[in-house]
């Protein structure tokens, strides 16, 4: 048999998992590295590895999401607390500090979109700052509201770790290009 009788379509083959075209010969796919000339067992921890990262990266997606709910809580109760000092106490400087306050928490929970990690450990530093500077100014409020105190710290580092997790899950994903993964 002569080797031009070999036509260009059986030198290649499209990958399964990102249909990027590859010569027949190549073990792994250029584009995503699945094995394309691998075992069944091959392939199918490749497909369960981008499963196991997409349940990942829902998870984080949600912990986050809780965060970012923490983070209007914030803002919200700044924005009551801004109108109370202007309207029922005539204190316009906490007022104008107060809603400066809410509105560092909402323009942070928008910038969660786009960078989780960086808005929610921002918002964590404002948030310790800000108690740090209430507690100076009137030492009475350490012991106030402990609970509360234990909750946000709480959702806070969950929600820090979790933004880690999804720049991290993305990162990976991206580079194993999973179908439909550009849609989440
Ligand atoms: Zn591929």
């Amino acid at each position: 048999m002569e080797t031009s009788s070999v036509d260009s379509s059986a030198e290649t083959l499209a990958c399964e998992n990102c249909q990027a075209v590859n010569s027949a010969t190549q073990k792994f796919c250029s584009q995503c590295s699945f094995p394309i000339g691998g075992t069944k067992n091959e392939q199918i921890a490749f497909r369960s590895n981008i499963a196991v990262r997409t349940r990942m990266l829902k998870e984080s997606e949600r912990h986050v999401s809780i965060c970012k709910k923490l983070l209007y809580f914030l803002a919200g109760i700044n924005l009551l607390l801004g109108l109370y000092f202007g309207f029922a106490a005539d204190d316009f400087p906490s007022m104008i500090s107060s809603i400066c306050v809410a509105l560092l928490f909402l323009i942070l929970t928008a910038w969660a979109d786009r960078n989780p990690f960086g808005a929610i450990l921002t918002a964590f530093i404002v948030y310790l700052t800000l108690n740090v500077v209430n507690i100076i100014d009137n030492p009475a409020l350490l012991s106030r509201g402990i609970p509360s105190k234990i909750i946000c710290t709480v959702l806070f580092v969950g929600g820090i770790r979790s933004a880690r997790q999804v720049t991290l899950q993305r990162e990976a994903l991206e580079k194993l290009k999973a179908p439909g993964i550009g849609n989440r």
